[in-house]
């Protein structure tokens, strides 16, 4: 079978991840979680003091952009890639609430996605990539022989998140998270750089009602299918 580009994009929290993860490992295609990459920009804002009371210092995070470097390693225990920044890993840091508060502000910067797109088309340049995101299919590879588009409920999604941060031993509130999914949804939907939008020739993937199982499956005969085309 011919290797293909595979672009998940979709709301926050869908399980994209977990989905597009499980997907490369069994087909061996590489995995990039290009919301990873938004996150460690992120992580990198609040580390320097380059975000006050939901503010990004626009000038000095331009001037820095070329002093982050952000990449992934393969962490042998859970045979995933894990997220660098500047050579420090920071896969549990970005995953926190702090940074989930800001990175879609951050995410909405012209010159931050600039950045991170140029480097998702080098890590997807030899095909035999699962990438997920917001503008995978639309942007970073609108040729993607594959695209997905995925969705479920706001409430769905925002009790996975629950659950995941809870298994982790971190504080959450139910509340707060929804408020956070539904916030999120809205600027990634509005921002004027490449907003959340579904591509015209992408499948669309409800899975607010569907077992892992299901999912699993119908991923494979969607890759299958356009894999052969
Ligand atoms: O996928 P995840 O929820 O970890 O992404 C975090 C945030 O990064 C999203 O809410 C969105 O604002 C931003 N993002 C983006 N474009 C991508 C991936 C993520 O704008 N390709």
């Amino acid at each position: 079978m011919r290797k293909i580009t595979i672009a998940i994009d979709g709301f926050s929290s869908c399980g994209k991840s977990t989905m597009a993860k499980d997907l490369a490992r069994r087909v061996g295609y590489v995995y990039v979680d290009t919301g990873a990459m938004y996150r460690a920009v992120t992580l990198y804002c609040l580390e320097h003091k380059l975000i006050a009371d939901g503010k990004v210092d626009v000038d000095a995070l331009r001037q820095q952009m070329d002093q982050i470097h952000i990449s992934f390693r393969l962490n042998v225990q859970t045979g995933c890639p894990d997220t660098y920044l500047n050579g420090t890993r920071v896969e549990d840091r970005i995953r926190g609430m702090e940074v989930s508060a800001q990175v879609s502000t951050v995410a909405a910067l012209d010159f931050v996605r600039e950045a991170m797109v140029r480097q998702q088309q080098l890590m997807g340049a030899e095909k035999g990539v699962v990438m997920d995101g917001r503008d995978i299919g639309t942007v970073v590879f609108p040729d993607a022989e594959l695209k997905i588009f995925v969705t479920a409920s706001a409430e769905v999604r925002a009790q996975r998140r629950y659950d995941e941060l809870r298994a982790k031993g971190e504080e959450a509130s139910f509340e707060d998270i929804l408020q956070n999914v539904q916030h999120r949804d809205y600027l990634d939907q509005h921002r004027e750089v490449s907003p959340l939008v579904q591509a015209v020739d992408a499948v669309v993937l409800d899975n607010s009602n569907m077992s892992i199982a299901e999912q699993n499956e119908w991923l494979m005969n969607q890759l299958m299918q356009a894999a052969r085309e």
